[in-house]
């Protein structure tokens, strides 16, 4: 078994705090070279596993695979929707990453053989060896999903639910239509990417719309009966979006999931049957992990099943998955949740490869949403593992949520303590900051 140099095990341990700074180096196997920990995904999950492994050792060996040269956040993509932010502001390169002694390659990985424990990549003859695997790939979108959706109906319809292209094809798309337009969004059943960012969506194309081009409107059909933050995105679509965003929960009697989309016409067709026109649609289809999971046998269903405790895969040994690809039970699929079980997964990497003790992670979760300027809400909570009907599972514990009627004072301090979280977190995913957008 390959292990961590004994040279930097001391300063690790101290570094992830897992530790005990008077542990021995006793470990049978610490004469071995330095692991080798390959990272499939180069967002918030992957990027965060790699910062946390380098800074406690720069004598592990990582090595980054992300295909993009520039990633940009889906956080905050609403408020480049809204015209808060620039898309720039919202997109990071690799350089910094690159500079903290990681090996970023760029490339996508087509295959894993977890027997052999190397990674196939598409565009280099050369595997990768790995000690741990940590697959980090996000989502992909099901395009079967809803009838008439394709990759090729997204470049008219978008759903600008992967960063980057999508959300500048939709912005485009607002921008160009002749005002007096209808937007259509369609918004899946949960499990799905960020379950309050559809409302924050809307609230933000509302204050688009309302500014920009005030005789067009919005139209949500839902799947859902009940949505993240309902009370507050339902104030704020009273008070601030009256008469421009319609927003369509499912009931008992109507179901507005929706059951076929026509990208030619701009027909966005609801399982009760009713038919709206649009000049722009925004359809959220439902999602699943990226499809490298499936391809190293990592996946149940839609998602990666892993032990809470420190997000190991069910399936595989010695494979780690985290982000949206996993399923993390009550802890919702946020760049910050991902960012919190990096943490955990670079920490029981290290534990394991020196033989020390492994002690189960807890998790935190916060998720802003700015519903109009300068005026945010969040809902979050804490993360523990424990066991349930024999299984273990990550449950919420000390929950907390922005009340509706909340005063302008406190919404712009959420709005701050929000725009601080994006500084900080881009600084550690991509390490490069950021300055935030004025407060507007
Ligand atoms: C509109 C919107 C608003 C949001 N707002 C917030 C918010 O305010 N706060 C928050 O915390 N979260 C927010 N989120 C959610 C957040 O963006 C995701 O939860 C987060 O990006 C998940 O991180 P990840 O690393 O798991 O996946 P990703 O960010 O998707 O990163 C995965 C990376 O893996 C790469 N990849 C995929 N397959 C392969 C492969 N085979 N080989 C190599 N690389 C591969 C991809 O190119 C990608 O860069 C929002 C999402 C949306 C859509």
């Amino acid at each position: 078994m390959t292990t961590m140099s004994r040279r930097r095990f001391g300063g690790l341990a101290a570094g992830l705090g897992v530790i005990s700074a008077t542990a021995g180096l006793e470990h049978a196997a610490m004469a071995a070279g330095p692991a080798k920990i390959v990272i499939i995904g180069g967002g918030p999950a992957g990027a965060t596993v790699a910062n946390r492994l380098k800074t406690a050792d720069p004598d592990i060996e990582v090595t980054l695979i992300e295909p993009k040269e520039t990633y940009t956040t889906c956080f905050y993509s609403n408020h480049y929707l809204g015209g808060f932010r620039t898309f720039q502001s919202i997109t990071h390169t690799y350089d910094g990453v690159k500079k903290r002694g990681i090996n970023v390659v760029r490339d996508f990985a087509v295959g894993v053989d977890t027997v052999a424990k190397t990674v196939t990549l598409a565009n280099a003859a050369a595997t990768l060896a790995y000690d741990r695997l940590v697959v980090a790939p996000g989502i992909d979108i099901k395009f079967d999903a809803i009838e008439g959706y394709s990759e090729a109906a997204a470049e008219i319809m978008p759903h600008a639910w992967q960063g980057g292209a999508q959300a500048w094809l939709l912005k485009k798309k607002l921008l160009t239509m002749t005002d007096g337009g209808v937007v259509i969004m369609t918004v899946p059943l949960n499990p799905y990417r960020c379950p309050p960012g559809p409302y924050e969506r809307a609230c933000m194309i509302g204050h688009f719309l309302k500014t920009v081009k005030p005789k067009s409107k919005l139209i949500l059909f839902d799947a859902k009966s009940t949505i993240s933050k309902q009370a507050v995105f339902e104030e704020a679509i009273g008070e601030y979006y009256k008469g421009i965003i319609e927003l369509n929960l499912s009931n008992e009697i109507d179901d507005f999931s929706v059951a076929r989309v026509d990208a030619k016409s701009g027909d966005v067709v609801t399982k009760a049957a009713r038919t709206e026109r649009a000049a722009v649609a925004n359809i959220i289809p439902p999602q699943r992990a990226g499809v490298i999971a499936a391809k190293a046998g990592l996946m149940d269903g839609d998602w990666c099943p892993v032990n809470p405790d420190n997000f190991t895969s069910t399936k595989v040994k010695d494979v780690y998955v985290l982000g949206d690809a996993a399923i993390a039970d009550d802890m919702p699929k946020s760049a910050f949740s991902a960012m919190s079980q990096a943490g955990v997964v670079a920490a029981d990497i290290i534990a394991d490869l020196s033989g020390r003790p492994r002690t189960a992670g807890t998790y935190r979760n916060t998720c802003w949403s700015m519903v109009s300027a300068a005026n945010s809400a969040k809902i979050g909570a804490d993360y523990k593992p424990g066991t349930k009907d024999g299984h273990r599972v990550l449950t919420a514990i000390d929950p907390f949520i922005s009340a509706a009627g909340e005063s302008d004072d406190k919404r712009r301090e959420t709005f701050e303590e929000s725009a601080a979280w994006y500084d900080s977190a881009v600084t550690e995913i991509f390490g490069t900051s950021i300055t935030s957008a004025a407060a507007p």
